[in-house]
């Protein structure tokens, strides 16, 4: 069996009055991220560990924000197209952990949902698809609230 392991890493910038979506779902805060399309930055992090893993460039070269039709567009699309294209190579996704960096809100109570989410654009089974949280204990721009980081690492096999 051939695999292929990827990384992927993202940051956006908080802003109040902005929704908040993260792994697929809305999550009710008074912030939310800046982004051209929708600012989902743990499936962003993910999209890059898929197209890292063939080396297929990044998420910013395949949807360009510079596109309008990327415009607000909601990130579980852009996982679909990305899985799709990964299938298309002939890889099959193994599966996939993320952390999501965040001080505030609590991410504890969406994981398992965030987990059916991903598992479900994915193709594949839930207990393949981990989701962690940690808060950065105030320190940096996280712990400022300023943004929210999110790491992904996935494996391919065929
Ligand atoms: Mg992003």
């Amino acid at each position: 069996m051939d695999f292929r392991i990827g990384n992927g890493y993202d940051v956006h910038q908080l802003a109040p009055g902005l929704p908040l979506v993260l792994g697929g779902l809305e999550i009710p805060f008074e912030k939310g991220c800046v982004a051209h399309s929708d600012g989902d930055v743990l499936i962003h992090a993910l999209c890059d560990a898929l197209l890292g893993a063939l080396a297929l460039g990044d998420i910013g070269h395949l949807f360009p924000d510079t596109d309008d039709a990327y415009k607000g567009i909601d990130s579980k699309i852009l996982l679909g197209r990305v899985a799709a294209l990964v299938r298309s190579k002939g890889w099959e996704v193994a599966n996939v952990d993320m952390t999501l960096l965040a001080q505030r809100p609590k991410i504890a109570p969406y994981i398992p949902a965030m987990r059916e989410t991903l598992a479900k654009v994915l193709g594949i089974p839930v207990d393949a698809v981990s989701v962690k949280a940690t808060t950065t204990e105030r320190l940096g721009f996280v712990g400022r609230e300023e943004g929210i980081a999110a790491y992904a690492t996935c494996l391919l096999g065929k």
